[in-house]
């Protein structure tokens, strides 16, 4: 008996507050201009709410499609990064080039410019040696390295393109973004000197893994626009996870050297090499105890490429 009498009161005093409740909500309908919430309410729903979507999607939304794929900035020092380094350290010993009578030395610095460059280049001065570099777009994130792309042609070196980013997922994610990549690194290197740009590097040699698609894909998109590829023939070992003494990449840049007719030396331009500026002299004075061509790319250069493919004639 009390137990219902309990449950009676309850339900009773339930039936009390909620008509109690609805009695107050419909009290402050009535009377909108007391409640001082309601400019909030107005606010968020007349306002607020349509038209900050409208802006930002009018006036961003357009602008940011193409940002993402714009900053490359941030990631052009990741180049110093040992993560960010070729990924083919290994040559391919089979490649070979062997054009004409003279025993010829290419000389190639990729990943430039960098804090490094100007002593690199006076150092080629010093020995009269001509070299290439293949650049990328370090300056655009480093405004210091911006006249380090002309002082390359200016000391008659040749200036070719190793990407604008060196992010593998932007050069080579699809066609068109190897596109827009390249037309950055070639309209940057045209902008700083006056060189319209015509030899390519790829991030990693023809011969990587990392492309998602085939690599004679990209090869075309070169080839359709005049521009021509060179991988390389001998590694110092100067980008391996080993860091690597002036002395030792001195030895294994001469004895690369020393097994090919045609070489085609791939060095690392960038600011976590100081060894490879180190070595740089005693690899030139054993280059020209050799008697040998050192000469920077041109158009004569018989193209070295990793893979060989149908549209290569050498
Ligand atoms: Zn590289």
């Amino acid at each position: 008996m009390t137990a219902a009498c309990v449950v009676c009161a309850a339900v009773i005093l339930l039936l009390v507050i909620f008509a109690f409740s609805v009695f107050k909500t419909r009290e402050n309908g009535g009377s909108a201009s007391k409640d001082p919430v309601m400019p909030e309410q107005s606010g968020g729903e007349v306002t607020a709410g349509p038209e900050e979507p409208e802006i930002q999607e009018g006036t961003e939304a357009g602008g940011e499609e193409e940002e993402p794929e714009e900053i490359p900035d941030p990631n052009a020092p990741k180049i110093d990064d040992d993560s960010v380094q070729d990924i083919n350290s290994v040559v391919d010993t089979e490649m070979e080039s062997d054009e004409g009578d003279t025993k010829r030395v290419y000389l190639t610095f990729d990943d430039g410019p960098s804090v490094y460059t100007e002593e690199i280049l006076n150092i080629l001065n010093e020995y009269g040696v001509k070299a290439t570099f293949f650049v990328c777009g370090t300056g655009d994130s480093d405004e210091s390295l911006r006249p380090v792309y002309k002082k390359i042609v200016d000391n008659g070196n040749t200036i070719g393109m190793h990407s604008y980013s060196h992010v593998y997922s932007k050069v080579y994610g699809n066609l068109d973004l190897f596109q827009y990549d390249l037309d950055k690194i070639r309209n940057l290197i045209y902008n700083e000197t006056g060189v319209v740009p015509k030899y390519y590097r790829f991030p990693g040699g023809s011969g990587n893994t990392i492309a998602s698609l085939p690599m004679d894909q990209y090869i075309s998109v070169l080839y359709s626009q005049g521009m021509e590829y060179y991988d390389w023939n001998v590694y110092c070992g100067d980008s391996s996870g080993t860091r690597l003494s002036p002395s030792a990449i001195i030895k294994n840049t001469l004895e690369g050297v020393d097994k090919r007719r045609t070489a085609v030396v791939l060095l690392h331009d960038t600011g976590s090499r100081k060894n490879t500026v180190e070595a740089l002299p005693g690899i030139l004075k054993g280059l020209k105890e050799r008697g040998l061509d050192i000469r920077p790319i041109d158009d004569e250069t018989p193209p070295l490429h990793q893979v060989d493919e149908a549209m290569d004639n050498n």
